[in-house]
Formats: C-alpha cells, structure tokens, sequence
C-alpha cells in the first residue's frame, strides 16, 4: 500500500482519536480513523461509478475535482490514490475559462465537484466537448465513532499519481506528473529537515493547487502525524486570533505576500490595542515558520521579526521537483537572502548558460540543476518540453540562477529568462535590484524588468507601487537614492508608477505580461 496510507493506520492504531485534519469552514474535527474510512467509502463510489472492480482498472486515468481546502479536498484526493488514480486539482479561484484549459488539457475520466461550486458545474458540463462523467460529491460530516476500513489497495509505486499545474508564471501552464515513489520522496525529505511530528499543528492557508500546499503542508503533515487546520483562505485577522487563541499552533507556511500581509495587518489593526502583546506572544510560541514560492524580501522578514521575533525560514522549490534547497531550523542557519543549502537527498549543481561548464567557484551566477528522487517524471502530453527540461546526463534544468557561499548556501538571482537582465555588457540581477528597492521606506511593491533598447541591449525599469501616504521621489531622486547603495549600471532608468502590481494565486509577478501591458513595443 502508499507509505501515506500505512502511516496514516498507525497514526490511527497508536491513538484512535488522533486528529488529523480540523476544518475551520465545518468547525469539526476529523480522526486519522475517519479520513481513512471515509476514503474507503468514496473510493468505492468513484469505482462503481466508472463501472470498476478493481484499482488497477483506474491506471493512468485522471480524476479533476474543485473542492474547496478542507477535510473534503483530503478525502477527494486519498479516495482518487486509493482508487489508483491519477489526482488533478482544480483551482478553486479559477474562472471557467482557466478550469477548461486544466481539464482539458488533463482529459480526465471523472470530475468530482464539491457542492459550493455546483453554479459552475452546468458551465463546465456545457463545455466539455467529450462526454466526460460528473460526479457530484456528498460533504463529509464527524462521525463520531469511525472504524478502521480493511482496504489495502496495493500497486506499483511508480505509478503516476498527481498532477500539478505549474502557476503559470512564464507562460501556459504546464502539467507535472508526479508518481507515488517521488511525493512520498518530497515528503519525507521535508518531514527530515523540518522535524513535523504528531505534536505539531500546522494552519494551512495555501492554495491546494500547487505544490506548496499539497506536499509540504498536507502530504508531509499527514505522513508525520502532524495536525493540520485548514482554512478556506488566508484571511490575517484569523491567522493572527488563531495563533493567539490556540497554544497549540506550531507551524505555517506561507508565501512572501502572506508575510507581508500579516505585518500590514499587525500595523493597522493590532498594534497599540490592548490585543498586542497577546498577539505577539501567540506568534511567538510557534515552532516554525516558512517562505517560499517566491523571493523573501529582507524587509518583510525584518519586520515579521521585529513584531514576532520569529525569523522565518525561506526554501527554494516548484512543481517540477518539489523542495530542493532550505535553510535550516538552527537560527544561524536562516541566512538573509538565501534559501539554504541543499535537502537530504537532493542534488544541486550551477552551471554556466552558455557553455554548461559546472560553476564551481563561490559567488559566481550559474543555472541551478537538480537531480534525485524527489524530481517529477513529465510534462503531461509534452514530450519534447520534457526531454528539453533535463540535460544529457540527467539533471532537470530549472531555468533559475543562483550563487552560492563559501559556506555551500545558495542565494537565488531569478529566473534566467526574465530576472536576468543584461544591460552595457554587464548581467544585472532583477531581484537584487528589488531587494535594495524594497528595503526604503516609501515602496511597497515593485517588480523590476528588462526592456529592450538598442543602445545597451537592455534597459533597467521598474515597476513601483508606493507606500500610502509617502511622497513618491520622481526618477533623478529615486536613483540618486539608490545609486548610494548599488553600482550605477545596476539603477533603474525608467520609473512606472502603479496602484499594485498583479500576481497570481501564489503571490507570483507574471513579468512578461507587465512588459506588454506598460511597453508593448519593448519585449
Ligand atoms: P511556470 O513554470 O508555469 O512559469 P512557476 O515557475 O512560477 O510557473 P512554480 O513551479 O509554482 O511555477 O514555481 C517555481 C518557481 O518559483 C521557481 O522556478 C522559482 O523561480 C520560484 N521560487 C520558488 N521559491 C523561491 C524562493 N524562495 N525564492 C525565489 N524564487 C522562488
Ligand atoms: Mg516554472
């Protein structure tokens, strides 16, 4: 049977009111003991109605459902594995259009849809073009004595099991298929280098379509016995009661927009009242918490520290090969603007883009390459961009650039294709232009790009969104202000003013989409 599966049994075997996951929409509480009973159950359903007996029938085949974050996505999901299906979530904030392409794309043999997006259900039925069966699923509700089902589907391990869309950022998204053997591998590496146990209670506000949510808050929580809370989406002033009301929290994860949410949120709303210091001292008993999905700008971790006094801990990760690179639990292990050193299991190397040379030296730009079982198998239905993604001799080519210190930690420089940007001859880092932005005081937000000029190849530009209540510099103040705390070339030579800057639902700045709607003609 899945590790996942015999884990969860004796979570339940050791203590048979062990919980496993709390539903904050359902306000209940679900055992070890009931989420593998009411696995059985719609696993079962799911067969009958695709008129199979047995799992091996259901090989290869995808199952899409939109069921909103909660004990009723963690059935879908182990139901659909314990049935040998091939899970694709949906994503519950994407409009008709984007859920087309998903299914389409996925072409799945069932879709499970949750009764709070039954108004969409005629939408997506209308426009399928095959006859695809819809099922609509029945909520699950506490059972008060639940009992340990019998059911040991046993299958090959490498059998496809997930289906990750990635967000999306540089283009279409694309389908990572992963097997049982690689998320069990994700999983358990992560459950290694941050220690989750069952005293640990994790509040899940992600997303369940991508890997951060799925994998390192659900997977690798259950695996471990950690409880998790689940909320149907991030809302500050609950996280911030929650941690307070409940000593018992020990861990989140979150991205970078999170982090900085909450900060604002203390800002406005917390500090000065007489909830402060409790609020503080909620945050503060916490045991861990984690970025990632996108950089970490230095002054939201300041600040989270100042209010907190919790440094976060920033990893490196994506669909393709789950977490590859973290800082660690020790305190001196939490480097400013790194995210750590590589996971147990995985290995990294740089290499040099235009030649493949492998960087060994310190402090030098290289692509970073992963190899190890926690890699994906493939693109969906993409061979080529499969066989593109992986060099010669086996590494996956994640299309980002890094350097490392003397002391082997990695600091990520973007994404090749558009965070690095070559201007003059020189190649210039557009996170670590926003990173400097980022720490005055007057910007809130930016996103800083590369448009194409004649005369240096590439021009620096920045789009900023300033703080409320600041007054905006204009572009000769803003560079003489920066250009105290970077190389002239380095400076940003065209200035766009914004209200905010889009991102999708992981916090992620789609940066060619922002070239061609500030400067259609300069991509
Ligand atoms: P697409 O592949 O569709 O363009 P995407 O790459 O954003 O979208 P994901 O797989 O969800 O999709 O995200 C992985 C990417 O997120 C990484 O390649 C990297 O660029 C970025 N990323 C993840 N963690 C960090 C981090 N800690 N710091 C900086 N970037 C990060
Ligand atoms: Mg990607």
């Amino acid at each position: 049977s899945l590790p996942l599966f015999l884990a969860a049994q004796q979570h339940a075997q050791n203590d048979t009111r062990k919980v496993a996951i709390i539903d904050a929409t359902k306000k209940e509480s679900f055992t070890f003991t009931q989420l593998l009973e009411d696995t059985a159950a719609l696993r079962k359903q799911v067969l009958e109605l695709l008129g199979l007996t047995s799992t091996g029938d259901l090989e290869e085949r995808r199952i899409a459902f939109l069921v909103p974050n909660g004990y009723d996505y963690v059935v879908t999901q182990w139901a659909t594995w314990a049935a040998g299906g091939v899970a694709v979530p949906l994503c519950t904030s994407h409009p008709v259009k984007e859920l087309l392409y998903t299914i389409g794309d996925s072409d799945p043999s069932l879709i499970l849809i949750h009764p709070a997006f039954e108004k969409l259900a005629p939408a997506l039925r209308e426009a399928c073009t095959s006859d695809i069966p819809f099922m609509g699923l029945e909520p699950f509700s506490r059972n008060e004595s639940p009992s340990l089902p019998s059911f040991v589907p046993s299958f090959p391990l490498d059998r496809r099991a997930l289906m990750i869309y990635t967000s999306g950022t540089t283009g279409n998204p694309k389908g990572g298929v992963s097997t049982h053997e690689i998320i069990e591998f994700q999983a358990s590496c992560l459950v290694k280098a941050w220690e989750y146990s069952p005293s640990d209670h994790l509040i899940h506000v992600l997303p369940l379509h991508h890997i951060h949510g799925i994998v390192n808050g659900l997977t690798a929580s259950l695996l471990s016995g950690t409880t998790v809370e689940m909320h149907p989406k991030f809302d500050p002033k609950v996280i911030w009661e929650r941690w307070q009301e409940i000593g018992s929290s020990t861990m989140f994860m979150a991205v970078p927009t999170i982090y900085s949410r909450l900060n604002d949120y203390f800002d406005t709303n917390i500090r000065g009242t007489d909830r402060e210091e409790a609020a503080r001292a909620g945050a503060k008993a916490l045991r861990l918490l984690i970025s990632g999905s996108a950089a970490l700008p230095t002054p939201v971790k300041t600040k989270f520290a100042e209010i907190t006094g919790q440094i976060l801990l920033e990893r490196f990760g994506m669909t393709e090969i789950g977490m590859a690179i973290s800082c660690g639990l020790e305190l001196d292990k939490r480097v400013d603007g790194s995210v750590g050193w590589p996971l147990p299991g995985v290995q990294v190397r740089l290499t040099e883009k235009e030649t493949g040379r492998i960087v060994e030296e310190v402090d030098q730009d290289g692509m970073i390459e992963i190899k190890g079982g926690n890699v994906f198998r493939e693109y969906w239905r993409k061979p080529e961009a499969t066989a593109s993604e992986f060099t010669a001799d086996g590494w996956f080519k994640t299309g980002d650039v890094a350097k490392r210190d003397a002391t082997g930690a990695y600091f990520i420089q973007g994404r090749a294709s558009v965070d690095l940007i070559k201007s003059g001859g020189y190649k210039i880092s557009a996170l670590e232009v926003e990173r400097k932005m980022l720490a005055l005081e007057s910007i809130q937000e930016v996103a800083v790009v590369g448009l194409k000029n004649e005369e240096w190849g590439q021009q620096v530009a920045a789009i900023v969104k300033f703080r409320h209540g600041a007054t905006p510099p204009d572009l000769p103040a803003l560079r003489a202000i920066l250009k105290i705390e970077m190389a002239p070339y380095k400076v940003p030579t065209v200035l766009k003013v914004v209200d905010g800057i889009e991102r999708n639902a992981m916090g992620k700045v789609n940066k060619k989409t922002l070239i061609q709607k500030y400067w259609p003609d300069k991509h």
